[in-house]
């Protein structure tokens, strides 16, 4: 425990509640696909690079759904498109969860109505967050990272 460390003159025994040990190791180091799909996606690519850099919250890009605690879909979910997404949601282990990043993944945004975009990837796959925009700026991705990461924060974990 590096920062309790010489902290105390005699020896100590420290205890903490499992749900949060667990729940803040999960949410600092949330590992993501590499995983674009619309012009959001462009956004998704600069919150990721150099000057916004996730990397500094834990955030660590992982090219297989295998290794990865989150997807955030970045753009317009086609019909044509929506069973790759479902199939990729399901190569995900559990737990995962689910960012809709922009307009597009939320509602079918400028495509509403439209006879070939899915209205919203929650028709798809269920969502924990939303990041409303027609792009979000990065700033505001981050903001549904810290949402998410309060999310995690409130969970319970069931040992079996
Ligand atoms: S929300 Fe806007 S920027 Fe994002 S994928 Fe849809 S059209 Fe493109």
């Amino acid at each position: 425990m590096g920062f309790l460390e010489g902290k105390f003159k005699k020896p100590n025994i420290i205890t903490v509640c499992y749900d949060k040990l667990m729940n803040a190791a999960r949410s600092r180091s949330l590992w993501y696909l590499t995983f674009g799909v619309a012009c959001c996606a462009i956004e998704f690519m600069a919150a990721a690079a150099s000057h916004y850099d996730f990397e500094r919250y834990g955030m660590f890009f992982r090219a297989s759904p295998r290794q990865v605690d989150m997807i955030i879909i970045s753009g317009t979910i086609t019909r044509k498109y929506a069973p790759v997404v479902k199939r990729i949601y399901e190569q995900m282990a559990e737990p995962k969860y689910v960012v809709a990043m922009g307009s597009c993944a939320i509602s079918g945004g400028p495509f509403y109505d439209s006879y070939s975009v899915v209205q919203g990837v929650d028709k798809v796959i269920p969502v924990d967050v939303y990041v409303q925009g027609c792009p979000p700026r990065p700033e505001a991705l981050y903001m549904g990272l810290l949402k998410l990461k309060d999310v995690i924060n409130r969970e319970t974990i069931v040992v079996k």
